[in-house]
């Protein structure tokens, strides 16, 4: 893993590391937004409305969200979007590189690098619920390896991690 220095901002398809409290989110979020566009552009896929505003709303923050706050947060104008309009939606975002499934929460986070299925390392701050993903080659392979051992083929090496942020441990920014 590169050592990320603290005052870094996320870069899109490196390494993300926690976010600091005041980043520029906005910047975040329309990347985020712009990336989607040019994955769903390469794949000929597109990205809808309701796949679009989803996708929105998995970057409100750095911290996932259910299904259910989903739904919620969409019909937050007084629509009445069904919950398969939401499943469906993540469903698409998920099986494009576009979002996660985070099991342990069972929540959904919009992913930080994008780029197909991929392995990747989420470390889950306990204290105020952001999460920061990784890819760490040597950790893939370390996966793959011990799961070849077993005889077992690894689809997608997910590993989710809980501990504190260094905003919330409280280290020199
Ligand atoms: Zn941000
Ligand atoms: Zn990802
Ligand atoms: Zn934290």
């Amino acid at each position: 893993m590169k050592p990320v220095s603290p005052s870094d901002e996320p870069v899109p398809g490196d390494d993300v590391p926690f976010p600091r409290p005041h980043h520029d989110h906005d910047h975040c979020r329309h990347d985020a937004l712009r990336r989607a566009e040019d994955v769903c552009a390469r794949q000929g896929a597109r990205l809808t409305q309701a796949r679009r505003e989803v996708l929105d709303l998995l970057w409100a923050d750095h911290r996932p969200v259910s299904a259910y706050d989903l739904l919620h947060r969409l019909n937050a104008d007084g629509r009445k979007a069904a919950p398969p309009v939401v499943y469906r939606a993540l469903d698409f975002l998920i099986e494009h590189g576009l979002a996660h499934r985070l099991n342990s929460l069972n929540a959904f986070i919009g992913c930080a690098h994008i780029g197909g299925e991929h392995g990747a390392q989420f470390f889950i701050c306990r204290e105020c619920g952001q999460v920061a993903e990784t890819r760490s080659p040597e950790i893939d392979s370390a996966i793959r390896t011990a799961g070849a051992e077993l005889g077992f083929r690894v689809q997608a090496p997910v590993v989710e991690v809980e501990g504190v942020c260094p905003t919330c441990s409280g280290a020199p920014a």
